[in-house]
């Protein structure tokens, strides 16, 4: 059970003890060994470039040409593809300095709603594998397998190489999968061999494989607090490792706790199968900052629609409705407001969002505008008939139709007056 030189190959799946880096059935090199292999049922699942992979997998001429997700003067990279990477293109990366290091790669507009499709195809065949499937975004979950070896009769390790397999040969797409005892170390494994990796971290060798990472690989640990931590001289997680909780906590408060648990490697966080997508939303910047009310209000309704169609298309709706405004000086302004019922209806998310927009109207000039929903929920209990504001029940009944003819005719066959005209002024991401 515990040996170390036991475990099976990736691509054929057949068990073996040796210590070969070929698998004796195949020849490949993707053997899988591990002496806690069998022991570990807690994994993340990150797709691989996921945008960027979608739409080679839909592109076929795109696939040995480096590809960059995003859009727009201003725009930042979204996703860039591993040959992109190889010439040093990187996500959030401003667009014109992605062009700058690899001026041949073909840009690609994002197209959400394919990709929201695509993560939630995914997402229903983790289900296949256990209830247990938190996702933290569109593309990466972590799934605990504990207790489904009777149901799948065999290892979690054994049914997560196989599920791979699968993504790639019906999705298209692939993915890495990180296997540990908890998330923590689920997380990093995943992150490790990309792409098409699988990489485990056992309970036994989780301090020592912890002791010589940055401090930033904690979670919660961002640039700012690893700032704070390296001004007293902390850089590695060994040196948390040696110090006492009380100590940590003096120094951190509660963030000290944490410190102290996830560097021993401690980590009892439960995968939270309600967790699902926290918010869904909507964003653009502008080619020139805007401040006026005729400028921006037909392109929040433009956002609202687009976040409207992600919802009615996963079949979900929000409860709270979230403006985001970027200032000319990168200052956010967040305000959001809760609805007495989760709605999925576009022109409910735009009035609520004007009723925000309208209070920060004051000359500001904003480079981005953005509107989301969260409070996340099935759509059944979504949008009642208002027996108050019947003029808000005809209005959802008239965004029916027009959604009917949309899934008709295309989503440009019908213009509201907010929107008309507008489709060319912004820059999307
Ligand atoms: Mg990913």
């Amino acid at each position: 059970m515990d040996d170390p030189l036991f475990g099976f190959c990736r691509d054929c799946l057949t068990s073996q003890r040796s210590a070969a880096r070929r698998c004796h059935a195949c020849g490949t090199p993707r053997l899988l060994r591990h002496a806690e292999l069998y022991q570990l049922a807690i994994a993340h699942i990150d797709c691989d470039a996921f945008y960027a992979a979608v739409e080679k997998r839909d592109n076929p001429e795109l696939r040995d040409k480096p590809v960059i997700i995003g859009g727009g003067k201003r725009g930042v990279v979204s996703t860039a593809c591993y040959i992109a990477r190889i010439h040093g293109v990187r996500s959030a990366m401003p667009m014109f300095k992605a062009l700058e290091a690899c001026p041949q790669a073909v840009v690609v507009k994002p197209d959400m709603e394919k990709y929201v499709k695509v993560g939630r195809e995914i997402r229903l065949m983790m289900l296949e594998l256990t209830p247990l499937v938190e996702p933290i975004s569109i593309d990466e979950a972590f799934l605990d397998l504990k207790g489904t070896e009777k149901l799948h009769r065999d290892s979690p390790a054994r049914v997560l190489a196989r599920f791979a397999k699968r993504i790639e040969d019906e999705v298209g797409i692939t993915i890495s999968v990180g296997l540990s005892y908890c998330k923590f170390l689920a997380k990093i494994a995943s992150d490790f061999e990309k792409p098409r990796g699988f990489s485990v971290i056992g309970e036994r060798e989780a301090v020592a494989f912890l002791r010589d990472k940055p401090v930033t690989m904690i979670w919660g640990v961002g640039k700012a607090f690893a700032a704070t931590l390296e001004g007293n001289g902390i850089r590695a997680i060994g040196q948390l490792q040696d110090m006492d909780e009380s100590t940590l906590m003096k120094a951190y408060g509660l963030m000290g706790q944490r410190l102290y648990r996830l560097s021993r490697g401690l980590d009892t966080r439960r995968v939270e199968p309600e967790g699902e997508m926290k918010s869904v939303s909507a964003e653009t910047t502008f080619n020139t900052d805007l401040s006026e009310a005729s400028d921006l209000v037909p392109i929040l309704r433009s956002l609202s629609e687009k976040v409207s169609r992600r919802l009615k298309a996963g079949n979900i709706a929000g409860r709270t409705v979230v403006l985001k405004l970027k200032t000319q000086d990168f200052k956010s302004r967040t305000r959001n407001r809760q609805l007495a019922d989760p709605t999925q209806l576009a022109d409910r998310i735009f009035r609520t969002g004007l009723h925000l927009l309208e209070k920060e109207l004051d000359g500001t000039k904003f480079r981005l505008i953005g509107i989301g929903v969260s409070d996340l929920s099935d759509a059944a209990r979504a949008d009642p008939a208002d027996l108050v504001d019947t003029q808000a029940t005809k209005r959802a009944a008239t965004e029916r139709a027009i959604d009917r003819l949309r899934t008709k005719f295309g989503n440009k066959a019908v213009e509201t007056g907010y929107t008309f005209g507008t489709g060319r002024r912004e820059s999307e991401q």
